[in-house]
């Protein structure tokens, strides 16, 4: 077995197919653990681990916090944001390092260097700077591409590394921006932007859409706008960044209404593109779509015999828990083990603003569009006791169910530790529970997770 690739899609492929008893050898050509570890998932979730502290102790005023005999929330708080990176970069290492011992001890064999099909069966490696590694050629039984993606850039905002950024380069920084822009309110740039206004940065987010989180929930987006308007981040909406240009000190960002906007840092989250070029795909018969993904099925299989892809090279939801799936996947089935294809509709995720927000299974959309045949119910936050406890207003929990069997088909969730609550929502759609069965299990009173099975409970139908 040949791994192209060292994120999790990789390296979980990896260790299923030791545990299955095949020979492993892993290309690595980024570091272990992908970009996934070293420069997306693990860097920004723990930057905000850091956003979320600071919001919380900004919050605790409300509570009745003092420091010094002031109320906290006349306190200014900030970050040092050398610190921060510092230890970020720390907990990269140690779980890029951890990964590495799980590979060694299951015996995986790791090449340092970047993969290449010559043929269907046939990889060489070459080191980074160009030049042949030891082993040049490897051929094998079957193969798992898994080479991620990369940030999308423009000509126009070419990223320098220092004021022009790209979300791979911010732990690099050693001091807070004083005005960040962040350029486009996807998921990325939408937790930038929560995290860096939390942190002390006065930021403006650049959305071409009407809402931030285009595609997501328009009632999920709508509470964070409003946390972000009350906030004073600034948000510009349907407007499009053309350019940003370096001048010293400070960047300015030209839009397409004719205005600038001056920031010291600009942020570009404008997409992915897959790492897809230069891996002699076709020499491998592994065809892919228009934008470069490489195209699979829900058992990971490419267009080729005995090639699999997992992960962001296939552009199937674009996270890190898919591609560790994808590839357990591909490698269950490679081998002849026992084997569910993925089901995209139960994949939860979570964009980690604050409030977080969490998404199961099928949406409003989904029902609006006639996907399903149902009905949805929503609980404001507010109403749970435990979140009056502890100050939090805003968020709500959704639930939709289909309509005569009452399965619940999926949920949102806007809330503090969104992304632990949406668990039980996801049981229910993977299990296929009917809103009663949500309903009917205990939750602790009071707690957050009242909320979801009181939305269970409001769903309940006596015909
Ligand atoms: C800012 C940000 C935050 C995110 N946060 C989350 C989150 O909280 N939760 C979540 O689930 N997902 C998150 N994601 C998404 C997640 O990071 C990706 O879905 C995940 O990294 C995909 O894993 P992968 O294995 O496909 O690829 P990657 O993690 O990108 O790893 C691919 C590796 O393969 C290497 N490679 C490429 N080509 C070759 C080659 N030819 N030979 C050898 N090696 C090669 C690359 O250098 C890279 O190291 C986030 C993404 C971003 C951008």
């Amino acid at each position: 077995m040949v791994i192209i690739g060292d994120g999790p899609g990789g390296y979980e492929g990896a260790l299923v197919a030791r545990q299955l008893g095949a020979d492993v050898t892993l290309i690595s050509s980024g570091g272990i653990g992908g970009s996934a570890v070293l420069t997306d998932c693990v860097p920004s979730k723990t930057l905000i681990a850091t956003a979320e502290a600071i919001d919380d102790a900004a919050a605790s005023g409300y509570l009745g916090v003092q420091i010094d005999g002031h109320p906290a929330d006349n306190a200014d708080f900030s970050a040092n944001l050398a610190t921060v990176n510092k230890r970020i970069m720390e907990l990269v290492r140690a779980q890029s390092n951890g990964i590495k011992a799980s590979l060694a001890e299951a015996g995986v064999e790791v090449i340092h260097g970047h993969g290449r099909f010559i043929s269907h069966d046939t990889v060489t490696v070459t080191t980074t700077d160009g030049e042949a590694s030891p082993v040049e050629t490897i051929s094998a039984d079957t193969i798992l591409i898994a080479t991620g993606a990369r940030p999308r850039v423009l000509a126009e905002a070419m990223p320098d590394g220092e004021r022009i950024l790209t979300w791979e380069q911010v732990y690099d920084l050693t001091e807070l921006p004083r005005h960040l822009i962040v350029v486009g309110s996807g998921v990325t740039g939408a937790e930038f932007a929560s995290a860096f206004h939390a942190l002390g940065s006065e930021v403006t987010l650049v959305s071409s859409r009407d809402q931030v989180l285009p595609g997501e929930d328009s009632d999920a987006a709508r509470v964070l706008e409003e946390v972000f308007a009350r906030r004073g981040l600034n948000v510009k909406s349907r407007t499009r960044a053309l350019a940003a240009t370096r001048n010293d000190d400070t960047v300015s960002v030209s839009l397409n209404d004719g205005t600038t906007i001056e920031g010291t840092h600009v942020l570009m989250a404008v997409g992915s593109l897959p790492n897809t070029e230069d891996l002699g795909l076709a020499e491998a018969n592994v065809t892919t779509d228009d934008r470069g993904f490489i195209t699979v099925d829900r058992v990971s299989r490419t267009s080729a015999r005995h090639i699999y892809a997992a992960g962001d090279c296939t552009g199937v939801n674009m996270l890190a828990s898919v591609a560790a799936m994808q590839g357990r996947i591909a490698m269950y089935h490679a081998l002849g083990d026992a084997v569910s294809p993925l089901d995209a509709a139960a994949v939860s995720s979570t964009i980690f603003t604050e409030p977080e927000i969490a998404t199961v299974g099928l949406q409003q959309h989904d029902l609006e569009e006639g996907e399903f045949r149902g009905e949805h119910i929503m609980l404001p936050l507010k109403t749970n006791a435990r979140a009056k406890m502890h100050g939090h207003r805003d968020g709500f929990v959704k639930l939709f169910a289909r309509k005569g069997s009452q399965i619940v088909a999926g949920g949102v969730i806007v809330a503090p530790n969104a992304s632990e609550l949406i668990h039980s929502i996801t049981l229910a759609v993977d299990n296929r529970l009917t809103v009663d069965q949500l309903a009917q299990a205990f939750t602790v009173y009071p707690s957050l997770s009242g909320s979801v099975a009181e939305a269970a409970r409001r769903m309940h139908t006596t015909q």
